[in-house]
């Protein structure tokens, strides 16, 4: 009998092992995206710093070496200057202040009230406190989060369109900072958070598509601002208008050491006119997970000739505020769609986009909650 018992229970326990096993590498694949990602590129980028310190460090001892024989011939003294960080730069390009503008013209682009860094303050609040604060700040924010200039003309009436899911304490974290940015900005403004419902994976690109079919029956918008409900500028010198080429404002994230991951990444915060947007055919909707969705949109903006334009320096920082990926699933297909960009292109997004929103006005921001399928968003054979 033990005999005939030990034999099962062994096998058992293998299961058991090997279940373990496939539940936490599926956990790696599916459950954890961005992770090995995140890591392999911090390693990088350290890798990257160290190259450059040395590099300079290397060229500094070199140039004293230079100086101190020059100044044992000539008998003159140089000090010795170590300092490795690249002077500050400051642009005079700003107006000065107390500069005046006439209700009667367009604001001006580069207003003193932006004065460069933001004090970024990530502790939780509610929506109630920042609603009242905003409100106290300036009575005439309206609802929807609609604010537009009085002193002047604005430059842009832009749309702030936010994906969301379950991220209720990153909202107010973020119209804490933005709103009062995009008043100093002299900036038209409204906000719409579009909300995916049902339970399929998470489609930002397609609440993207959404929430522009949406933001432009509110008003004649003509500058759209895709922006991740986590990413919290940290400059208000990165100006939220649109301009003659596509805009990527988020290029610098401090959990990616601040530095562009890769030259063709277009995730975070960007920025398109209308009229680019429509050129594009908007985003893909058939991305449905975590990653691809904004190089597809990268390769979209290529093909229609289109070169991004970036902030410069440091004006393109960003905090991200830290989360987990409570259950999202990594887009494991995403490679063979961006292979097919082109073609796909003119087939899927903005032209074979159905949906049926619920649209509420709430203080800050439009809710625009959207239950998304695959079926409605249909791609022909190509
Ligand atoms: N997002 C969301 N709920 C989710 C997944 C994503 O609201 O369950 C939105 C949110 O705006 C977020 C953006 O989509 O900032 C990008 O997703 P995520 O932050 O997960 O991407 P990562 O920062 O890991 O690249
Ligand atoms: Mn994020």
């Amino acid at each position: 009998m033990p005999t005939q018992l030990r034999f099962p229970r062994r096998s058992f326990l293998g299961l058991l092992f090997l279940f373990s096993l496939s539940t936490s590498a599926l956990y790696f694949i599916y459950s954890a995206p961005g992770i090995v990602n995140e890591y392999l590129f911090m390693v990088q980028a350290r890798g990257i710093q160290i190259r450059e310190n040395v590099r300079s460090i290397g060229a500094q001892v070199l140039e004293q070496m230079v100086r101190g024989a020059y100044s044992n011939v000539n008998g003159t003294d140089y000090a010795y200057d170590f300092n490795l960080s690249e002077p500050y730069v400051q642009t005079t390009t700003y107006l000065p202040e107390g500069f005046t503008y006439l209700p009667s013209q367009k604001c001006p682009e580069r207003l003193p009230s932006m004065k460069g860094p933001v004090d970024v303050n990530m502790s939780e609040v509610t929506l109630e406190e920042v609603e009242r604060s905003l409100l106290e700040g300036d009575p005439s924010l309206s609802a929807g989060g609609h604010w537009k200039p009085k002193d002047c003309i604005p430059r842009w009436k832009v749309a702030i369109l936010v994906p969301f899911r379950n991220r209720h304490e990153h909202l107010p974290i973020l119209l804490r900072h933005l709103v009062p940015t995009l008043q100093r900005q002299r900036l038209q403004f409204g906000f719409y958070v579009v909300e995916q419902a049902g339970d399929e994976p998470f489609n930002r690109a397609m609440l993207f598509n959404v929430g522009f079919q949406e933001a432009m029956k509110d008003l004649d918008w003509d500058c759209m601002v895709f922006h991740d409900v986590d990413h919290i500028l940290e400059n208000d010198r990165n100006y939220y208008g649109c301009g003659e080429m596509p805009r990527h404002f988020a290029i610098k994230l401090n959990k990616y050491s601040y530095m562009l991951p890769y030259n063709e990444f277009f995730g975070g915060v960007s920025g398109l006119t209308v009229e680019q947007f429509k050129r594009i055919n908007g985003f893909p909707n058939a991305f449905w997970g975590w990653g691809g969705e904004d190089d597809d949109l990268w390769n979209r903006v290529q093909f229609a000739g289109y070169k991004v334009s970036r902030p410069p320096g440091d004006v393109g920082r960003y905090m991200s505020i830290p989360h987990h990926h409570r259950g999202e699933v990594q887009f494991l297909g995403r490679y063979s769609l961006l292979r097919r960009s082109k073609e796909r292109q003119g087939l899927d997004g903005l032209n074979n986009l159905r949906y049926t929103p619920q649209v509420s006005r709430r203080p800050l921001y439009t809710n625009i909650t959207v239950p998304l399928t695959r079926e409605l968003a249909p791609v022909a054979d190509y």
